[in-house]
């Protein structure tokens, strides 16, 4: 059956005009019953159960899904040659047919050799295959074969030409051939499914199912944004016919993958628009007063002036309280910008109107740090302010909670503790997350259900790249603070290698000389917790060695107990320790202005993000802070991707440049492990390549969305099903009826 929509075949000789392309963007194709979205893959011809598991490994569920499973390269075996044209040296691809076909069978090597003479009118070849004696009843003499692979000379020299091993394809008169003769696409392999199967399989379902694929685009984007009909598409994609050269579609830059990778992006910000209008649609059940006394108290008690960024964003927060839907905004902003603040006055705007306010930080020691902070400004304003960790003593936590649950708690400052079923509250207003990256989604939304409605606030000082940001909080507002306080200078920093370790611990002997205080951080993950702690824990008696009595060092990691963390940190804060040895439980948050030098140790061992956030540990205050990375690079590694990176943060101190860098080296999937706080891995999209696509999606969602908020009209309804294929479960959008 030949499907509606006819592609020009490929004619490799004249150019075909690439007016060709609109005139496919142009045509429509007419819609059929199957739905291959339902259709799980193992119904699916050639597939069954064993296959299916296997699929299912690489995502493929149903029909649809595999369709979407497009090659991630593609290769040229396009340019058939005629047997007397080739010459040693190089891949070719001829056709031509077996004249004979011989297999030697040499046991005592377990080898056999299948030697297949192929001729066409210019000159014969050998292709020789190994340990594939059942190829024999594949090449008899009379059929005809493509093959292609590398051309060597064989014993006779160039008249014996040879191809070992090459990939071939027996001709029917009828197919067009799949696996030769053609631009290729080659799959991603999975164990006990090749390239060649998927290929194979491909094809299969495209002839197949391809005509019930339903177009999830409405007409009018896809008109506007000049993009081809999905079928058009996805056939594209996989077995590409069109004009076009080789390098674009292996950098997914054909007008295939471009229209594929605009469906996935405009489903997602389809998603992420609805759920954002039903959030707004949500009238607040507690009013925030922006009259009350209380903020501008305690603005007037800050030992500083706000910057400009921060009374922009404070500005924004204020209008957001004063509107009838509830607050759900992103405060984004370099590390050391001053995010607590603006948090600050907005927990003092709810209180001050008879609400709670809840800051939920991602540690003990952030949230301690908070505690203090906020009872040293608030407390003197008649401002209860309680404290809830998991390091909270039984005693102690039954009675803060039922200060919250009073309503006698005015803020109250948590970790994980707060999300915890017994804990109640009386009137939640404002909902404070610090360091949104360290928890996932399902947290925030806990937290925000334990309110009526709340406002709630999302610091992150994870310099997401904007493209990220339009994913992972593409429902949120966002606000940025884009300038440091008056008076900061950029860290200074440098690499150590391992045999320099003498002078990085110089480079910190003369800070803390002069006065300063040090950080030296050990990396810590849980697979190697154990060796890990005890390197931490060796470092500090090394340094302690190495100080003598010069300096106090102390020692800080998550395995101690709660007090214990507190008096280190209280006394670091106070300048009774000089050097703190510690693990990464000071990656985020922790504030001591006259800590001006950190020591990483074991810096290849980070993600550039992550050195980012602890380098922002020093840099606080107004004097020059430096920052060493003592890293393990075997010698004449320039240019590893180990020493790039530590470069990148080398070069530059500003977040957004690193968090940009580290998209680029590591990839989306493996930028601050977000696939755990919900940036979706996209099949044919990227986020680093597709980025102005990305903008364009969501521009064109949002416009749908507010022209058609039910997505009910005929033409938007293939949007609404694919979207809520997708994502319903993922974004647990209840929302739509
Ligand atoms: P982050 O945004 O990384 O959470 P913090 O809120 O911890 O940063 O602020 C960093 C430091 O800057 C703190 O010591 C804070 O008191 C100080 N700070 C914040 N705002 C200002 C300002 N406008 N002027 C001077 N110092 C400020
Ligand atoms: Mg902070």
């Amino acid at each position: 059956q030949k499907t509606a929509y006819e592609i020009p075949k490929r004619d490799w000789s004249s150019d075909v005009c690439s007016s060709d392309l609109d005139a496919w963007a142009q045509a429509s194709v007419p819609a059929s019953s199957a739905e291959p979205w339902t259709l799980p893959i193992q119904y699916a011809k050639g597939v069954g159960p064993k296959r299916a598991v296997l699929l299912e490994k690489m995502g493929v569920r149903t029909v649809e899904d595999a369709l979407w499973n497009v090659p991630w390269r593609y290769e040229d075996r396009s340019k058939l040659l005629s047997i007397g044209q080739l010459a040693p040296g190089g891949l070719a691809t001829v056709c031509g047919t077996v004249l004979r076909a011989r297999l030697n069978r040499i046991p005592r090597r377990h080898l056999s050799i299948l030697d297949v003479t192929i001729g066409d009118d210019s000159g014969s070849l050998h292709a020789v295959f190994f340990n594939q004696p059942y190829l024999e009843d594949v090449f008899t003499e009379g059929t005809r074969i493509m093959v292609s692979g590398p051309v060597t000379a064989g014993r006779k020299g160039w008249t014996d030409l040879r191809m070992e091993s090459p990939r071939y394809e027996v001709l029917d008169d009828e197919d067009a051939p799949l696996h030769v003769g053609r631009i290729v696409p080659i799959y991603h392999e999975t164990r006990g499914l090749t390239s060649r199967q998927l290929r194979t399989l491909a094809r299969g379902l495209l002839d197949r199912h391809l005509d019930g694929v339903a177009d999830a685009l409405p007409t009018a984007v896809r008109t506007r944004q000049r993009l081809l009909p999905v079928r058009v598409a996805l056939r594209e994609a996989h077995f590409p016919q069109a004009p076009g050269d080789l390098d674009a579609l292996n950098q997914g830059m054909t007008p295939a993958h471009r229209r594929l990778a605009f469906e996935e992006l405009f489903l997602l910000q389809l998603a992420l628009a609805l759920r954002q209008r039903s959030v707004q649609q949500e009238a607040k059940r507690l009013r925030i007063s922006l009259e009350a006394p209380l903020a501008a108290r305690l603005r007037a008690a800050l030992p500083f002036k706000l910057t400009q960024a921060q009374e922009r964003v404070l500005g924004e927060i204020q209008k957001d309280m004063a509107s009838v839907h509830p607050m759900n905004r992103l405060i984004q902003g370099d590390v050391g910008c001053g995010k607590t603040v603006v948090a600050l006055l907005a927990m003092a705007t709810a209180c001050g109107s008879g609400c709670q306010a809840a800051l939920m930080a991602p540690t003990e020691i952030l949230a301690e740090q908070h505690a203090r902070t906020m009872k040293q400004w608030l407390e003197p304003l008649g401002v209860t302010v309680a404290l809830l960790t998991s390091g909270t003593t039984p005693k102690m936590r039954t009675a803060i909670r039922k200060q919250i649950e009073s309503g006698e708690a005015q803020m109250v400052i948590g970790t994980h503790a707060l999300i915890q079923k017994q804990v109640k509250f009386s009137k939640l207003g404002l909902v404070v997350i610090d360091e949104q990256h360290k928890f996932g989604v399902m947290q925030r939304k806990t937290l925000q259900e334990k309110g009526y409605n709340p406002e709630v606030l999302v610091l992150t000082a994870t310099p997401i790249p904007r493209t990220l940001a339009m994913t992972a909080y593409g429902d949120l507002d966002v606000s940025v603070i884009d300038a440091l306080p008056p008076g900061r200078k950029p860290v200074r920093t440098r690499i150590f290698t391992n045999a320099e370790r003498e002078r990085a611990y110089e480079f910190l002997r003369d800070e803390v000389r002069a006065g300063h205080q040090a950080y030296v951080v050990y990396p810590l993950i849980e697979e190697s917790e154990k060796v890990d702690l005890k390197a931490a824990v060796e470092g500090s008696e090394r340094l302690q060695k190495y100080f003598a009595r010069t300096a106090a060092v102390g020692l800080l990691h998550g395995r101690m107990k709660g007090e214990e963390k507190e008096r280190t940190m209280a006394a670091f804060k106070a300048g009774e320790i000089q050097v703190l040895v510690s693990t990464t439980v000071i990656e985020v948050g922790v504030d001591v202005p006259n800590a001006t030098v950190m020591l990483i140790e074991h810096a290849e061992r980070f993600g550039l993000a992550q050195l980012h956030q602890l380098r922002g540990r020093v840099g606080r205050g107004a004097q020059q802070s430096s920052c060493g990375l003592l890293a393990e690079l075997p010698p004449g590694d320039e240019g590893s991707a180990a020493r790039r990176r530590l470069e990148a943060l080398v070069r530059s101190n500003d977040g957004f440049v690193i968090a940009e860098e580290d998209l680029r080296l590591r990839g989306p999937g493996e930028f601050f492990g977000v696939r755990q706080w919900g940036v979706p891995e996209f099949r044919v999209a990227n986020l680093i390549r597709d980025h102005a696509l990305l903008e364009t999606a969501r521009q064109e969602a949002f416009t749908l969305v507010r022209e058609d908020p039910r997505l009910a009209t005929p033409d938007h309804q293939a949007a609404r099903a694919a979207m809520l294929r997708k994502w319903e479960e993922k974004l647990s959008l209840g929302l739509v009826s």
